[in-house]
């Protein structure tokens, strides 16, 4: 899947500036109020962190965050079982004390 189109949605959803990270070197080190640094989302992996993102920018903790990834995902009609394996896999690489939160 592509989640270019409906992360910009998501973004007009929310009033949300995006910056892509990946035209910068190293850190983005200015953070803006209500503005995400994150990759263009190019496939259900990266949309579901680009939505983690946003739920943290929306006030959103760890596993709040990941929920509102999946509830987006779900009101784009966006495969939701496969956006909940990238983030059980990407837990399981980055935050396994998160898993039991999605299985
Ligand atoms: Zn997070």
């Amino acid at each position: 899947m592509d989640g270019w189109n409906q992360a910009e949605r998501l973004l007009k959803r929310y009033n949300i500036k995006w910056k892509d990270i990946t035209i910068q070197h190293g850190r983005a080190v200015n953070s803006v109020a209500r503005q995400i640094y994150a990759p263009r989302p190019v496939d259900a992996r990266s949309f579901a962190i680009f939505c983690h993102e946003v739920g943290h920018i929306l006030g959103y903790d760890e596993v709040g965050s990941w929920n509102f990834a999946i509830e987006e995902a779900r009101s784009f009609g966006l495969p939701v079982g496969e956006v909940k394996r990238v983030i059980r896999v990407y837990l399981f690489q980055n935050a396994p004390s998160l898993l039991p939160h999605f299985q």
